[in-house]
């Protein structure tokens, strides 16, 4: 077993990418339990920020690591709050960021959207090829918030070809068609296609 640190003290997404990472062969645990310190996270792109939290905490662990950056793009919004969706409001509160995100789009008529999530891997800090996997997720911004699953703006985002908010679907539903479910996809396809990339050496 190959132990990785997942770079992110985000409990929502933690839950997510544990629920889903399972079968991979690898032993997955919290950057909050290598007590990993907050990332700068200066990048201006998801996989900048990716990246930047994927050495940080490989650095600060010796461990290889796994970072996810994402977040909510709204077309309307010229594709805010994008990377700063995690403090929209001004501070880290998922109900006052999707509560602010609501007012800004009030009376507004296109209410188009997508998730976006970047995975990267890094095998040690300074690893120069880490693996990159991105997905996304479209849907539409809703009028009020429904439903009490999942994190973030899952509550007012209506994914495309539904009739339930993203906080409507249990966990497996959402990872099945969710943007991290898809970024998930590729890092599993990834490694079972290069199955000795994470064994020093390999
Ligand atoms: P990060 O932790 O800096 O990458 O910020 C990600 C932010 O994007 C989270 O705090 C959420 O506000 C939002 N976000 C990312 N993925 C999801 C999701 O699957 N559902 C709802 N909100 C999400």
């Amino acid at each position: 077993m190959i132990n990785v640190v997942l770079a992110s003290s985000n409990a929502g997404k933690l839950s997510e990418l544990n629920g889903s990472l399972g079968e991979l062969g690898v032993r997955f645990t919290s950057q909050s339990e290598h007590q990993v310190s907050d990332a700068v996270e200066d990048g201006l792109s998801f996989v900048e920020n990716a990246i930047i939290k994927a050495r940080h905490a490989s650095k600060q662990t010796g461990l290889p690591a796994l970072a996810d950056d994402s977040g909510l793009a709204v077309d309307a919004l010229g594709g805010a709050p994008g990377i700063y969706s995690a403090r929209y409001s001004g501070d880290r509160d998922d109900r006052s960021n999707y509560l602010k995100l609501l007012q800004d789009m009030e009376r507004q008529p296109d209410r188009s959207a997508h998730f976006i999530c970047c995975l990267v891997l890094v095998r040690h800090w300074q690893d120069p090829t880490p693996v990159i996997c991105q997905g996304d997720w479209l849907g539409d911004i809703a009028t009020e918030p429904r439903g009490q699953q999942g994190f973030g703006y899952d509550p007012i985002f209506l994914p495309k070809g539904l009739t339930m908010s993203a906080a409507e679907l249990s966990k497996s539903e959402k990872s099945a068609i969710s943007h991290r479910g898809k970024a998930v996809k590729q890092l599993k396809q990834f490694l079972s296609q290069h199955p000795t990339w994470l064994t020093p050496g390999g």
